[in-house]
């Protein structure tokens, strides 16, 4: 459910960062660095990179954990990097994922080996889960590729190529631009802010208008292989639909199993693991993780992102999983009780999160986004919710439009004042107004009250029951206009 954090060495560099470089700026861009990849013996491979403009740091991303203190840079050996003479330049670990010169002297060439050791630690205990960092395939390996590739963050927003010299039976699943066996990345954050799969598995593919998805499933979860290809060929198409298009044209998905279920979201393309042994209820919280998951190729990761990540979750997680229940819903994966169930779901955290985050707003509860899970995930799709249900009611389309709008400016990072004023922007200032109410902390009744007219009924029990209905028609499953599939355009 999480994207990801950056680590606080890396932060800085988000905001000069486009998120996946336009055409035009590729096409005068000279490669920034060009690395080659190859297996040696057993777990490990070998990697050389020559960069274009030569550096004095190059990091890994860094999640510490009880059993890795240093992170992901405890599977990296032999680092060895040389200046554009050829000659050797001392190249020094100086922690939290970081290498650095130590004279300030510029490298041109490194090369370092990677074991794909990952799976002897626990990356669930403080970690991310292996998700977001390596672990085998089956017979592969995935990595994230900010636990493989040392880059150099600060490099330019050029292309990024990556050689793979592996055994012919081996496949690339990458959401990178393919020439044979060599992938361009669009720029150093987007090969380091995407996953992998190198080895003999054979990915599946759905081909939607404009987006060629690679999907990858591990052996433990070919029971619901079906289930995830299904949702995996229709639901992207529906937010395609909904956004107007889709960032970039390819897209690769990754599905293993573990202890616990969760996603990982990278720029173009997400992991999830998914936890054993499988029963129908637990397709209903895996199937809304993978919408929720791809939802994040729009907002979040992929497209619409921010410069302040923990002060607008409350936007990337809440209007990710409101956006995923409704066009889950209108793709035809969620049933009217079910929707019911989710939508009470919302409102529901809400009232938990004003006993457990009384005091922070919806910007303020980021900061410690699992503490305050329920303000953050519930209190952001109120508001997404509040916000649809409002504008739509005079303006079908309005909440759709400004959704539209953000994705389609979302090239540049937007800070968490130009987020909200180009929301307001499009909704004649209720964003702000509807934000504002939810963080003065309404009552449940008020928030029937308010939602009522608009066609949703809802009641609360206590401090952790709520239940809705479908208010305007009287039938049993007469959905609200705005959460309705709509004619098309
Ligand atoms: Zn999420």
């Amino acid at each position: 459910m999480r994207i990801l954090t950056l680590p606080a060495a890396l932060a800085a560099f988000a905001l000069a960062l486009a998120t996946a470089g336009c055409a035009t700026a590729q096409e005068a861009c000279p490669t920034a660095a060009a690395y080659r990849v190859k297996p040696v013996d057993g777990d490990t491979f070998h990697v050389e990179a020559d960069f274009t403009s030569p550096t004095s740091r190059l990091d890994l991303f860094y999640f510490p954990i009880a059993d890795r203190p240093q992170g992901q840079a405890e599977s990296i050996r032999n680092v060895h990097a040389y200046g554009d003479d050829g000659q050797p330049v001392e190249l020094t670990y100086v922690g939290e994922g970081g290498w650095e010169t130590q004279s300030g002297e510029a490298v041109s060439r490194l090369t370092y080996e990677v074991r794909a050791d990952h799976d002897a630690a626990d990356w669930n205990q403080g970690g991310p889960g292996m998700d977001e960092v390596a672990t085998r395939f089956d017979d592969s390996y995935f990595f994230a590729g900010h636990a493989f590739f040392l880059i150099d963050y600060d490099a330019p927003a050029c292309p990024v190529t990556v050689e793979f010299d592996v055994p012919q039976d081996w496949n690339i699943v990458a959401p990178w631009e393919m020439d044979g066996r060599t992938a361009r990345a669009a720029n150093p954050w987007n090969l380091g802010q995407n996953a992998f799969v190198m080895g003999p598995a054979k990915p599946s593919q759905a081909v939607l208008s404009g987006l060629t998805i690679n999907m990858l499933i591990s052996s433990g979860a070919d029971e619901i292989a079906d289930g995830i290809s299904g949702i995996l060929g229709s639901v992207p198409q529906t937010y395609m639909d909904f956004f107007g298009g889709a960032p970039g044209d390819r897209y690769s998905v990754f599905v293993f199993t573990d202890t616990m279920s969760d996603g990982g979201a990278f720029q173009n393309s997400f992991a999830m693991r998914i936890a054993t042994p499988f029963s129908p209820a637990d397709e209903i919280v895996w199937s809304h993780t993978l919408g929720h998951e791809v939802m994040h190729l729009w907002i979040g990761a992929g497209a619409i992102h921010s410069t302040d990540p923990e002060s607008t979750y409350w936007f990337t997680e809440g209007f990710t999983d409101y956006l995923t229940i409704k066009l889950m819903y209108q793709s035809g994966h969620l049933d009217e009780a079910m929707l019911k169930q989710r939508l009470a779901n919302i409102l529901r955290r809400y009232e938990i999160a004003k006993r457990r985050t009384p005091d922070a707003t919806l910007a303020e509860a980021g900061a410690n986004k699992q503490e305050n899970w329920e303000l953050v995930y519930g209190g952001g799709s109120l508001v997404a919710l509040l916000l649809d249900a409002t504008v739509s009611a005079e303006h079908p389309g309005m909440f759709r439009d400004m959704m539209r709008d953000l994705y389609e400016h979302s090239g540049t990072a937007y800070t968490p004042e130009s987020l909200i004023a180009r929301m307001d922007a499009s909704t004649g200032g209720e964003a702000s107004r509807i934000v504002d109410w939810v963080n003065s902390r309404p009552d449940a009744n008020a928030i029937r009250q308010r939602l009522l007219p608009l066609g949703l009924d809802s009641a609360r029990f206590g401090f952790d029951e709520v239940y809705v209905d479908f208010a305007e028609c009287g039938e049993a499953d007469c959905v609200p206009a705005f959460l309705a599939k709509p004619e098309p355009d």
